[in-house]
């Protein structure tokens, strides 16, 4: 491999956002990989994309007349038709049965192809291993990485492909890693050499800054699901301790680690740092892929120095009727609109803006306020379920200016993330890793107000392209945290936004034009994939 020539990259993740009809994601480790290979295909690197052709995706999570969130899933078999069957099979030993994955490659993706992995093959007795993301327990979960892992390395193999670089998005696709080494042993190496060998081909991309958000699982269920791929138990501890933890695993089988902002790089080296071999942590900020996110009207109103207000007003109508269409509540298009949408996770407090009904209620009750809130909880988690719930109740108690997007999807975001005014996050420091919602309204000219947590810290230069709140306190005590971010919130809401939106337009749309201007090219997909070639993919 000559030195001037660019790696050869094969990318792993679980999931791939990339199109809402291409349900095949859950959230924002998908859309990353979605964006990733959109940046890579444009600007044509060698690069290749694998996953899981999820049959039935993600819930698809609806509310019920009670105001709690169900979820559904439907075999989504049109997406066969999306698709190529490239012919090629590979089968993966899972419990001690063959397990064959038919392959199919994305169509439109030519020049860096995503191959997706399937085990719906009429000679499986188990059809369902890669039926649902994220769903079902423990050991379906190995099974599911086992097929990500150990099948798409087969997979590479049987296309013949010289792959310089192994990407893994994440802990899931750590098996890849045990797999590349079971190969070297079998051509003769001890498994020390084989892991020193294969470190130098894996890059690893860490996430969530939550320790339990980390997956574990007992080594002994590793070993009866078939993922220890030949070797011993000692060698399994030593790559991902006891019990085996998929974060770990990864950092100890890559040679370069990045995390995906540069607070999270901080947090996620603090976090690690009981790791022994593992390799350096660096920050790679997560970007966002233009054509996807970025209104074209807005992105040609800004270029050719128009004012953008009227194009805004535009967008923020058609989310409007969107609103109208799913709810059946009209809001204003004149009225302040307050955008939140995410993973209904506790640290992330949706819900928070309400915690004073004395202070916010007037605002809701006049209208004055209005929000927009969307996201799913994960199927398992009934807490994130009542965080859910406590939403739909508040659209139900603020009928009129409050309302609840059921079934986050990309479209959804799209759409919040152009037609809202302002984008308001406000995670418990420091837990949010990235946050790239915040990116996409950003580059649309929506304001942003957050906590500096994720991204934001980054970008934020505070009442010019947005604002900050909570001055980045952290507090151990968590109810300390809370009030503290609570106050701050309602003093930049209330004494800064509201008054700047409804008797300073002019500096609000001077702020949407420095909005644009700081985080259109600094929070690209592509610079991100640029960095990723000259940073991390090195060898
Ligand atoms: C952008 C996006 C995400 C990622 O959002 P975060 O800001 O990282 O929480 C998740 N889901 C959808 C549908 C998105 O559009």
């Amino acid at each position: 491999m000559s030195s001037n020539k660019e790696p050869k990259v094969a990318y792993f993740c679980m999931e791939y956002g990339l199109d809402k009809a291409i349900r095949i994601y859950a959230g924002g480790l998908g859309i990353l990989a979605g964006d990733i290979l959109k940046a890579a295909k444009e600007l044509n690197k060698p690069m290749i994309g694998i996953g899981i052709l999820w049959r039935q995706g993600y819930t698809k999570q609806l509310i019920a007349e009670d105001g709690r969130p169900y979820d559904s899933y439907h075999n989504n078999d049109y997406m066969y038709k999306l698709l190529d069957d490239t012919g090629i099979t590979v089968t993966v030993r899972i419990r001690d049965e063959d397990i064959i994955c038919k392959v199919w490659k994305l169509q439109r993706y030519d020049n860096v192809p995503l191959y997706l992995l399937d085990t719906n093959h009429k000679k499986n007795a188990n059809k369902w291993i890669t039926g649902q993301l994220y769903g079902w327990f423990v050991e379906e979960r190995i099974a599911q990485e086992l097929i990500l892992g150990v099948g798409g390395i087969k997979l590479i193999r049987k296309l013949g492909l010289n792959i310089d670089i192994y990407h893994f998005n994440e802990g899931h696709a750590v098996f890849a890693g045990i797999e590349l080494i079971r190969e070297k042993i079998k051509q003769g190496h001890t498994f020390d050499e084989a892991l020193a060998e294969v470190r130098k081909e894996i890059v690893f991309t860490t996430h969530t800054p939550v320790k339990e958000g980390n997956e574990k699982h007992r080594l002994d269920s590793i070993r009866y699901m078939g993922g220890f791929r030949g070797l011993t138990l000692e060698q399994m501890v030593k790559i991902g301790g006891a019990p085996f933890n998929m974060t770990v695993a990864g950092l100890r089988l890559s040679h370069m680690a990045n995390a995906v902002a540069e607070l999270h790089a901080v947090t996620a080296r603090k976090m690690w740092e009981h790791v022994d071999n593992k390799p350096p942590i660096i920050a790679i900020t997560n970007g966002v892929h233009h054509k996807t996110w970025v209104d074209q009207r807005i992105r040609e109103a800004y270029d050719q120095g128009k004012l953008l207000w009227p194009v805004h007003q535009e967008l923020k109508k058609e989310l409007i009727k969107y609103i109208k269409q799913k709810t059946g509540v009209n809001l204003s298009s004149d009225k302040l609109l307050i955008g939140f949408a995410r993973r209904a996770a506790p640290y992330k407090r949706s819900d928070l803006i309400f915690s004073k009904a004395s202070i916010i209620g007037p605002y809701l009750k006049e209208g004055k306020i209005q929000l927009v809130f969307s996201g799913k909880a994960h199927p398992l988690d009934d807490t994130g379920k009542r965080i859910i719930s406590s939403l739909v109740k508040m659209s139900k108690k603020y009928q009129h200016s409050v309302v609840f997007l059921e079934d986050y999807n990309m479209e959804i975001g799209k759409k919040l993330t152009r037609g809202i005014d302002l984008w308001l996050n406000n995670p418990r420091r420091p837990k949010e890793a990235s946050g790239t919602s915040g990116m996409k309204a950003a580059m649309n000219g929506v304001l942003n107000m957050s906590i500096l947590d994720g991204w934001w810290p980054e970008a934020c230069e505070d009442g010019v392209n947005g604002w900050q709140f909570g001055d980045g306190y952290q507090d151990s005590d968590q109810d300390k945290q809370d009030e503290h971010d609570l106050k701050a919130l309602y003093e930049v809401l209330l004494n800064k936004v509201v008054p700047t939106y409804y008797h300073n337009r002019e500096r609000w749309e001077e702020m949407m034009k420095a909005s644009i201007e700081s985080t259109y090219e600094r929070f690209s997909a592509k610079r991100m994939l640029k960095r990723y070639y000259k940073e991390i993919y090195t060898f």
